[in-house]
Formats: structure tokens, C-alpha cells, sequence
């Protein structure tokens, strides 16, 4: 095992005096972090020198969080997800509905296979987007990546990046090199990652640094983009105003393995594990690191008793329009895939498409004053 000086010295105190204070916490993290556990992870640290008091420093920090169940936990490194299992296992599994250590993920990146989804009402569903994030084998994660790490990541991408063509063709903009202005507005825009004022985020350590080899790649008309150095590595995002899904899914799938190819020419393949499926900082995101969502107006059905229980249902979730920390303003909400893992990147898409649709047609039934009664969905 790695010598971790800063942790070797940790153990002359007690467990006790270490062990942190959970009382008032609601996340994953701290549900299942026992005395007991804390105990056996705390000595351990991964190659990179990632220790157990490194993975749950944000959920230490951020005990709650008004809008969403939060994970309250992060990995520095690949072996994070081996080395600290003992915690990290019952999380994931709490978090993506009961997955064992045994189960196995599918991943399904042929958008032919996906039915429907060009017609989702544009006077009510205003842009569609799908990301996911990808890690790049061989460097540590955000929260505990060097500043070398980060810029040697950038460069990285910026070569890989620049050979595509055609409908993907672009050009990276990094952080430094843009006016607060250009950011503000890239950031109004739904383009660009916020600034890192988000607790969940500067606790877990991924604003350190910042701006240092942060970026956005983006082709000509900003409908594939790519995030550089964020909460993953990389980020890979396609979208659009309106409602076609499909396209939108389309061009994710197809630009998504161009990268992959590029990437694995300059040997740095992607972090993936057939039980795991591509591995990222959050484990929230594990397995597709999928989110597919729109931004849809529903002021009727989002103050309607039984919203929450439909969200459940049908597998979804819900955020502001200013992303994840962000309320609703006026009724329209980011509705996007409850699921990551276990399931497929066609099987969620298909998920958000169908529930959309579906509560686009709610809205307009209660818009007329009808009752939604009979259109409650069965759990799916
Ligand atoms: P993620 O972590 O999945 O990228 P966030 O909630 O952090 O999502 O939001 C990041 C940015 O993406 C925000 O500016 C948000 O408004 C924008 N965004 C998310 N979903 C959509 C969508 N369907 N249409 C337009 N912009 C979106
Ligand atoms: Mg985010």
C-alpha cells in the first residue's frame, strides 16, 4: 500500500477523535458510514494516495441538500471504487437501486435502437441535452488531480479534439483566455459549466486551481460540446433548442465514439469496468454517466399533489434551468433520467422521451381543467 504521510500521522488519534460527526446529515454517504467502516477504510489509501477521509469530505461538509438526495461522496482515482468498497459498494447501491457487487452493466450506444423522441412539443419542451462524462485512464480524478495532471489532460484533449470533422468540427476555448463577459454568456446560454460556487463541488476539491486547464471545445454551432477538466475530465454534451430527442441523441452517440477512437489512438482509453460500467468522480454517475433531460414548462403539473410520485414512477428527476443547484423559476424544469447504472444509454434516453411525453400531455389536460387521475403511471 501507498504511504500517505498526512493519513500515517492521522493514526495517532483514536478512531474516535477521527470519526466524524454525522447526526444531522441526509446523504448516501452518511447512512452508511459506521464507526465501523470508518474504522477499517481509514488506514487504507489508493496508489495515488486517495484516503477514505479524502472520499467523503464533501458529504462531511454538505450535510443536505434542498432538492436532491445527494451521494455525499467522490473518488480521487480508478482504484477508489476497489480500495474503499467496503463504503462505497452499499452506496451505489443505495443510490441506483439496490445494484449488487456482483451485477453486471450494459451499455448500449447504438441510438438506432431508440424509439421515437423527434416529436416531443416544442411550445413546451424549449432544448433537449444529453451528456455524460468520460475519464481518461492514467490520471487521477478532479478532487485529487495536480495541477500538472490537469494541464497535461487539457493538452491531451485539445490534440484529440481538434481532428474531428464535419458535423463535429470546432475548437477549444479555454477558461483564461476568455473575458468574464464570453463566460457569462456562454454560461446564460446553458453552454458553459457555472463557476464553481457550488459547496458539493469546491468540498469535494474540483475548483482548486481554477481556472487553471479548464475549457470548453465546441464545434461551430455549439450543438457538441465538450468540458475539460470540471467535475469529470471530460464532459460530452450534445443539444439543442426544442424537442427532437432523437437528433440530439443521435449526434451524442456518434460524436461520443469518435472521441472514444481518438483518445484510444493516443493510448489513453476511458476508465471502464464490465461491473461499474465507465467510472467518474461522482458515483452517481457510474455506469452510462448518462443525464438525458429537457428543459420543459410545466407550471400546472409541477404544483400538482401528485408530481413527485410521478417523477418516481416514471423513473425521472428533476432541477432547475441554472443546473443542479438551482431552483424552477416559472414553472419550467430540467427533467431528466432517475438511472445511471444497470440500464442502458438507449433504455434511459427512452425513459425521458416516453415520460416527457407524457406529462407534456398531463399539462395540457390540466391547462383545460380536467382531471390527471386516470394518466397516474404504474411504476416502471
Ligand atoms: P450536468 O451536471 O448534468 O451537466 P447541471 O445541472 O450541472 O447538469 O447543469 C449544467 C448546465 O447545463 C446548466 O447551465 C444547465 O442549465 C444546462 N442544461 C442542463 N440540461 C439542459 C437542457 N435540457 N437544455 C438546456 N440546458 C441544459
Ligand atoms: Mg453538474
Amino acid at each position: 500500500m501507498t504511504k500517505n504521510c498526512h493519513n500515517d500521522y492521522k493514526m495517532k488519534f483514536s478512531m474516535d477523535d477521527e470519526y466524524p460527526d454525522l447526526t444531522k446529515h441526509n446523504n448516501h454517504m452518511a447512512k452508511v458510514l459506521s464507526k465501523e467502516i470508518y474504522g477499517k477504510l481509514r488506514s487504507k489509501s489508493t496508489p495515488s494516495g486517495f484516503t477514505v477521509d479524502d472520499v467523503i469530505q464533501t458529504g462531511v461538509d454538505n450535510p443536505g441538500h434542498p432538492f436532491i438526495m445527494t451521494v455525499g461522496c467522490v473518488a480521487g482515482d480508478e482504484e477508489s471504487y476497489e480500495v474503499f468498497k467496503e463504503l462505497l459498494d452499499p452506496i451505489i447501491s443505495d443510490r441506483h437501486g439496490g445494484y449488487k457487487p456482483t451485477d453486471k452493466h450494459k451499455t448500449d450506444l447504438n441510438f438506432e435502437n431508440l424509439k421515437g423522441g423527434d416529436d416531443l412539443d416544442p411550445n413546451y419542451v424549449l432544448s433537449s441535452r444529453v451528456r455524460t462524462g468520460r475519464s481518461i485512464k492514467g490520471f487521477t480524478l478532479p478532487p485529487h488531480n495536480s495541477r500538472g495532471e490537469r494541464r497535461a489532460i487539457q493538452n491531451l484533449s485539445i490534440e484529440a479534439l481538434s481532428s474531428l470533422e464535419g458535423e463535429f468540427k470546432g475548437k477549444y476555448y479555454p477558461l483564461d483566455g476568455m473575458t468574464d463577459a464570453e463566460q457569462e454568456q456562454l454560461i446564460a446560454d446553458h453552454f458553459l459549466f457555472d463557476k464553481p460556487v457550488s459547496p458539493l463541488l469546491t468540498c469535494a476539491g474540483m475548483a482548486r486551481d481554477w481556472p487553471d486547464a479548464r475549457g470548453i471545445w465546441h464545434n461551430d454551432n455549439k450543438t457538441f460540446l465538450v468540458w475539460v477538466n470540471e467535475e469529470d475530465h471530460l464532459r460530452v454534451i450534445s443539444m439543442q433548442k426544442g424537442g427532437n430527442m432523437k437528433e440530439v441523441f443521435r449526434r451524442f452517440c456518434v460524436g461520443l465514439q469518435k472521441i472514444e477512437e481518438i483518445f484510444k489512438k493516443h493510448n489513453h482509453g476511458f476508465m471502464w469496468n464490465e461491473h461499474l460500467g465507465y467510472i467518474l468522480t461522482c458515483p452517481s454517475n457510474l455506469g452510462t454517466g448518462l443525464r438525458g433531460g429537457v428543459h420543459v414548462k410545466l407550471p400546472k403539473l409541477s404544483t400538482h399533489a401528485k408530481f413527485e410520485e410521478i417523477l418516481t414512477r416514471l423513473r425521472l428527476q428533476k432541477r432547475g434551468t441554472g443546473g443542479v443547484d438551482t431552483a424552477s423559476v416559472g414553472g419550467v424544469f430540467d427533467i431528466s433520467n432517475a438511472d445511471r447504472l444497470g440500464s442502458s444509454e438507449v433504455d434511459q434516453v427512452q425513459l425521458v422521451v416516453d415520460g416527457v411525453k407524457l406529462m407534456v400531455e398531463m399539462e395540457k389536460k390540466l391547462e383545460k381543467g380536467e382531471s390527471i387521475d386516470g394518466m397516474i403511471p404504474a411504476q416502471k
